[in-house]
């Protein structure tokens, strides 16, 4: 069923969305600046509220369109890169790098080479071995490289099973107990400077509680490092997760609860098991981009087989791959001129796969083929997990700052998607 609240969404956009495809044709991803921002500024201000020493470093894989990446970079934003293109990306948007922090459970040693080179603010460190490759370039190189150390203390999160990442089943971090070691172990190489704790436990995460757990585990955590090392460190680099509303009866992720219970409480450390002036990270994606993103789709057929009537759209899986990929749910509105007869529809892609399905048993006025649907919260983790499957160029995406709408990312053409192939000549 079509929500007052997602129809309200749309309409607040208040844009023509039959013009700009009659533009730019469809798929179409829209992108909106200025929602991008608010919810970047209520991030920041509720934290630096209470801590001034802070850094967003927004989570490059959530969206990395350039033209958002640099919106984000000139509000004061830092950069959360997984890899050697992230770090490419935040370079070609001028990203300093004393904003720029690498995560990543197998960096290569390409990767790590060139992070080192550039000089970034942290390398959050997931393995000893991860380490000592790091120790061996930065002496190699002859320069001091700045670390964290990614730790899962295993804790338990209420979000799809695909998107935690702090379990103690999870490949991503180090158990405390392999952690210590490693912090033992880097305060005595002579080429890296160990400063940090890194902590990531899920994505779409909405309440605050497994947050406030970690919180404690890492607070007790570091006052061992503090009394039995001495180390009092200078980077806490909390992460990100915060989720969004995807659907009416959730609430997007209470920030100034978790300011008060999580950021709050590890202020009162300063000088004691954390540097006076220590620095707090967050890494966020979705809360700041997620519901700045609408994808257009044009109906190509309705048919009715067994029983079910399928509204068959001309964006799929390849577009946005999260229904498919992990069941999530995204609200539809149509676009087109309703009528008051309402159906029950399947509304599907024009992928090879039965997964490639974006609503089942969507209630919606009469579709007909030719009609425009809007696919809404798709701003993060939409583009930037798209594919070229069943050799399909990638949308278009256009962004709207100021007040005008332009064209972002151009769509991709057939060239595109062969452009690497190498053909002999036969
Ligand atoms: N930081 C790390 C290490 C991540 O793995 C992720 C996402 O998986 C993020 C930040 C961003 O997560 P989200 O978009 O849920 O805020």
């Amino acid at each position: 069923m079509i929500s007052n609240m997602f129809t309200k969404f749309i309409h607040d956009f208040d844009v023509d969305f039959k013009r700009l495809v009659d533009k730019y044709g469809t798929p179409l991803y829209f992108l909106d600046a200025e929602r991008v921002r608010e919810n970047y500024l209520n991030l920041h201000s509720n934290v630096t509220n209470l801590w001034k020493n802070s850094l967003i470093c927004y989570a490059y894989k959530a969206n990395s369109t350039l033209a958002l990446l640099k919106v984000l970079r000139d509000m004061g934003a830092g950069a959360e890169v997984v890899s050697g293109g992230e770090l490419y990306a935040a370079k070609l948007v001028n990203m300093p790098p004393e904003r720029i922090v690498f995560d990543g459970v197998s960096k290569s040693p390409l990767e790590l080479a060139e992070a080192i080179r550039e000089n970034i603010l942290l390398i959050n460190v997931e393995s000893m071995e991860e380490l000592s490759l790091i120790d061996k370039f930065a002496s190699k190189f002859n320069v001091k490289v700045s670390l964290g150390i990614r730790i899962n203390f295993d804790v338990k999160v209420d979000t799809h099973h695909y998107i935690t990442t702090g379990r103690r089943f999870n490949k991503f971090g180090m158990d405390p107990d392999s952690a210590y070691t490693a912090y033992k172990k880097a305060q005595k190489m002579k080429n890296v400077n160990v400063k940090g704790i890194h902590i990531h436990i899920g994505s779409q995460i909405l309440d605050i509680f497994p947050y406030v757990e970690v919180k404690e585990k890492l607070v007790n955590f570091c006052r061992k490092l503090k009394s039995t090392l001495k180390l009092a460190l200078k980077y806490v680099d909390l992460g990100g997760g915060f989720g969004i509303s995807y659907r009416e009866y959730e609430k997007s992720f209470p920030i100034s609860d978790y300011c008060e219970n999580v950021v709050k409480p590890l202020t009162s450390y300063a000088g004691s098991i954390f540097d006076d002036d220590f620095k707090i990270i967050l890494e966020p994606g979705r809360f700041i981009v997620g519901d700045a993103g609408i994808l257009i789709t044009r109906v190509n057929y309705v048919k009715e087989s067994g029983g079910y009537k399928w509204v068959l759209v001309d964006a799929g899986m390849n577009d946005l791959i999260r229904p498919a990929l992990y069941g999530a749910f995204h609200p539809i509105i149509p676009l087109s001129k309703v009528k008051d007869e309402y159906e029950i529809y399947n509304i599907a892609g024009p992928i090879c796969e039965s997964s490639d399905i974006f609503y089942i048993g969507f209630k919606a006025p009469l579709i007909r083929p030719g009609d425009l649907l809007a696919i809404l919260n798709v701003g993060a983790y939409g583009i930037s997990m798209s594919s070229q499957y069943n050799c399909r160029p990638r949308a278009a995406v256009v962004m709207r700052d100021n007040g005008e709408i332009k064209l972002v990312r151009r769509r991709e053409n057939y060239n595109d998607i062969f452009r690497c192939d190498i053909l002999e000549k036969s």
